[in-house]
Formats: C-alpha cells, structure tokens, sequence
C-alpha cells in the first residue's frame, strides 16, 4: 500500500461532505457509496462487497495479495438489514482511515475490553465513522427539531436511515441536549447503558461492566410489553440516583428491541435539567 494516501478522521470528513450528497439518499447505500467513492478516489478501490454464511463474524475488510484492491465480507445470515448496513460502513471506515496500518481487518461481536488500546482505538472510529455516516447529526437533529422525544420519531428515524431502533437511540443521545441515557434491560437488570457526555459529566451513568445493576421497582421498564408503540412514564429522579433531587422526575420511553438471536428492552431515559447551584456528581451510592 506504499504510496496510497491515507486519511485521518477529519479527512473523511471532509471529502464525504463534500464529495457525497447525502441528503438525498437515505438509507445511505453503501455499497455503492463504498465502491464508487473508493474507485473515484483510490488507485486501490474496493472491487467487492459480498455477504458470507460464517459464524463468528460480522464483517471484514481484505486486500488482494498485490495490495491493489479490497473486498469487503460481511455476515448476511445473523444479522438484520440495519446491522449489515452498520457493519458494511464500519469497514468502509476502516478503509478510509486505516487501511495502510493493515492488509485484513476481521470484525465481530468479541468483547471490545478483550483489545488491545490501539484495536480499541481503531474499531470506535470505524463505529464512529459508521454512525455518521449512516446518520449525520445534522439530518438527525432536522428530524427531531422542536419536538419532544417519543418512541414514534425514534421509528421514523430507524426507518429513515435503516437502522435499528438501538442505533437511532444512540445517535438521538448524541445529539439532543440535555442529559439522556439510553439503556438496554434483560430480566429486570441493565444489560449495557449510555449516558450523553451531559448525563456522564453530571455523575448520572451505570457502570454495567463493573457492577450488577437491577432496575429501580418503580420503573416503567420493569413493565415492558409487547406493543410495538412503546411506553412511557416518568419516575422520580431519586428512584434511578439518590443523590439528585426528590422533587424531579425522570421521563422513561421503552420498546422492545428484537433482531436475529436476540431481544431486549430498550430504554431512553430522559433526566431533569440541573439547576444551577445543585451538586454536579450524582453518582450511585
Ligand atoms: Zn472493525
């Protein structure tokens, strides 16, 4: 790959916004953004995206022993069409920003602890890289403008951007202001959790990898049921913190979230504004 440019983050960046109208198209396809900017721009193009029945990978990104063009793999049996598409840009990241590094890159559901710091850096950008562009935040925050959260223009936006409800969630928390933290619940206790820098930086996130951490009894998640429009419900901000106020509510939305060989709750909780003078940690006991 001697000679080939390659690209920092802000670099893809740049050339997607000014290269690719976006706007239009959505879902973003692809595989015809992959191959046709990757043939546009490289002397070592993508040639070819092809889905592949192998257990224990998602997808992977491949050069020809020349080094002279990519393929890229991706799972077509386990995962949903807004999975495939997520994997499919995640290695077109790769591509973009980190392709002289190596010649393969394999990619699955392994634990991300289980990396080295460098692999952990370099598989955020590529979800990073992934979720952008599937879903800019501008377009994103266009969708949402002046409305409240609800579990319905969460679903315009999966569909819109053909994504999972999951996907949509995270990209919502990234963008919308104020303290969200977005939750996955298994058999009454978190799964994973999320908080947006304002949530985190206030003290009001779940360490799920280090701790076992059970649902408040009062919270709607508790009650999830199969009803593709969702619940709602608000619970006192001292049910899920301790430390906040007892006088504010969290609002909580919640739908169920199933794929291939899995199903969870999903859960959006939205916090109270801090007032200014309140204690900036509210972090569990
Ligand atoms: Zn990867």
């Amino acid at each position: 790959m001697a000679g080939q440019p390659i690209l920092n983050v802000s670099d893809v960046w740049t050339m997607i916004r000014r290269d690719l109208p976006l706007h239009q198209h959505f879902p973003v396809d692809v595989k015809d953004v992959a191959t046709r900017l990757s043939h546009e721009k490289f002397k070592d193009p993508i040639t070819e995206i092809k889905g592949y029945a192998i257990p224990g990978f998602e997808g992977l990104l491949a050069s020809n022993d020349a080094g002279t063009k990519w393929m890229i793999a991706y799972n077509d049996r386990l995962a949903s069409p807004g999975r495939i598409r997520f994997t499919l840009a995640h290695e077109f990241g790769h591509y973009l920003m980190h392709r002289t590094f190596r010649e393969r890159f394999n990619c699955g559901p392994e634990e991300k602890q289980a990396l080295k710091a460098a692999e952990r850096k370099i598989e955020k950008e590529a979800d990073q890289f992934a979720s952008s562009l599937l879903m800019p935040p501008d377009d994103v925050r266009r969708q949402f403008e002046g409305q409240p959260f609800s579990i319905d223009l969460l679903k315009h936006c999966a569909f819109r951007y053909g994504v999972s409800l999951t996907a949509a969630a995270l990209k919502w928390r990234d963008v919308a202001e104020g303290r969200v933290i977005v939750v996955a619940v298994k058999d009454g206790f978190l799964d994973w959790a999320c908080s947006n820098s304002a949530a985190y930086h206030s003290g009001a996130y779940f360490p799920t990898t280090r701790e076992t951490i059970e649902l408040p009894a009062a919270s709607t998640l508790n009650r999830s049921i199969w009803d593709s429009r969702g619940q709602t419900g608000v619970v006192k901000t001292t049910d899920w913190f301790p430390a906040e106020r007892g006088d504010t509510v969290v609002q909580e939305f919640s739908v169920i979230e199933q794929g291939a060989g899995y199903c969870y709750t999903l859960g959006i909780l939205i916090l109270p504004e801090l007032e200014s003078g309140q204690p900036r940690d509210s972090s569990r006991p």
